[in-house]
């Protein structure tokens, strides 16, 4: 480590909240899937910012977007129109089939703003009596960081010490049917769930799992809210995760990626009535739906199709994961993904996760660890058949030689 990679590191110790632990990496530059550092090592990244850079590290597209309405306009506040926000809403509902958008900034907020619209359309459309409505969501899920949100997580560092918290949430195993079901009551309103566990460690739900989601929710009147803030916009190797099952939820979360990791953008994407209970002065965020995050957002989505990201992402992704799948180490305990959303994950004896990621770091791979014992392997959706290839070697190499 350099003294300049110290200096940084120290500073960092110093004055910033201690709230992450990263990688002791200090980059400096990215171009598609590749990320610099300050002492000029070069690293393919296996995190792509938790999915908000599927397009790509600076990809010349949205930079060209971005540059192009940071010159014009760049935020009017929602007191007044601008030009950006009608095409933002045509390009996205029709890419996605929904009838309705709500622009926000971050996906927390996102998550905030669909918490908010189904409650309300659960009293004002459902009939549940005011102040009653519950909406179930699952163990080990992850949906951001705000009060609402840390309130219904189950994991004890993200919850421990920040109560009391907001009520109306019930907890059920993910994955679980029967469970889902016995939970449902006259006033449940919602099922807020990810399609697959980001940060839980990649956690696939059992096949067949959200159709039957799917049908109870439409026979109980229950607004099906799936949070493809980490899994949609081509991480899984189709548009959005749900298309795996063939369904279709009455609300969709997007974030990250849509904005191609230049902007924070957000957004609810809804099918059904539930933005329509959002009148004036009723909800609303001070750079959500600005000018410049929507001519951002319009180019990452046009990107993504237009450059065919979304197949290279099945592509690339199955043959990654098979790959992955024939690395024999005994440290090795699951390997699984869908798309390039993929995760190995280490025996318990094989001493955490932290440590391959950081021998991973020295052969120049970026990975982060998730929950002690898994590596999350998600490279931005532009990587080639080349790259994966050269990135196996190393994470055979790192499996293999560190773990027995
Ligand atoms: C990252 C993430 C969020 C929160 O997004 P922020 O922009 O960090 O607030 C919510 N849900 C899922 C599934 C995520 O992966």
């Amino acid at each position: 480590m350099t003294d300049q990679t110290e200096a940084y590191i120290s500073a960092e110790h110093r004055l910033g909240a201690h709230n992450y632990d990263p990688i002791d990496v200090i980059l400096h530059r990215g171009e598609g899937i590749w990320l610099w550092d300050v002492e000029g090592n070069k690293y393919l990244d296996c995190l792509s910012a938790y999915s908000a850079v599927n397009q790509g590290h600076c990809h010349p597209e949205i930079l060209k977007a971005m540059i192009a309405q940071a010159r014009e306009l760049t935020l009017t506040s929602r007191a007044f129109r601008n030009d950006q926000l009608a095409p933002f809403y045509e390009e996205i509902a029709e890419l996605t089939g929904s009838h309705k958008v709500l622009p926000m900034n971050s996906g927390a907020e996102a998550v905030e703003s669909a918490v908010k619209a189904v409650r309300k359309w659960g009293y004002e459309v459902k009939g549940v009596p005011h102040g009653e409505a519950e909406i179930i969501v699952c163990e080990e899920n992850f949906h951001g960081r705000t009060i609402a949100i840390v309130g219904f997580s189950t994991d004890p560092d993200a919850r421990g010490g920040f109560g009391p918290f907001a009520p109306g949430f019930k907890v059920v195993p993910f994955g679980d049917i029967a469970a889902f079901e016995a939970a449902i009551s006259p006033r449940t309103v919602g099922f807020l769930v990810e399609p697959i566990q980001g940060e839980a460690g990649v956690i696939i739900p059992p096949d067949g799992y959200f159709r039957r989601v799917r049908e109870i929710c439409s026979a109980e009147n229950i607004i099906l809210v799936l949070d493809e803030i980490q899994t949609g916009l081509g991480r899984t190797g189709k548009l959005f995760a749900e298309a795996h099952e063939g369904i279709e939820a009455d609300v969709t979360l997007v974030g990250k990626a849509l904005s191609g990791g230049y902007y924070p953008i957000s957004a609810v994407l809804s099918n059904s009535e539930v933005l329509g209970v959002l009148r004036p002065g009723q909800h609303g965020s001070t750079f959500g739906g600005n000018p410049l995050a929507c001519a951002v957002a319009r180019a990452a989505l046009r990107v993504l199709v237009e450059e065919g990201m979304i197949e290279n992402s099945a592509l690339q992704g199955a043959y990654f994961l098979e790959q992955l799948k024939a690395i024999r180490a005994n440290a090795i305990k699951e390997v699984r993904g869908r798309g390039l959303m993929l995760a190995v994950e280490l025996h318990p004896e094989a001493g955490g996760a932290r440590r391959y990621c950081d021998a991973l770091k020295e052969r120049g791979i970026l990975a982060k660890d998730t929950h002690n014992h898994t590596i999350r392997i998600s490279p931005p959706l532009v990587i080639t058949r080349d790259d994966v290839d050269w990135a196996l070697e190393r994470f055979s190499d790192v499996l293999t030689a560190a773990g027995s």
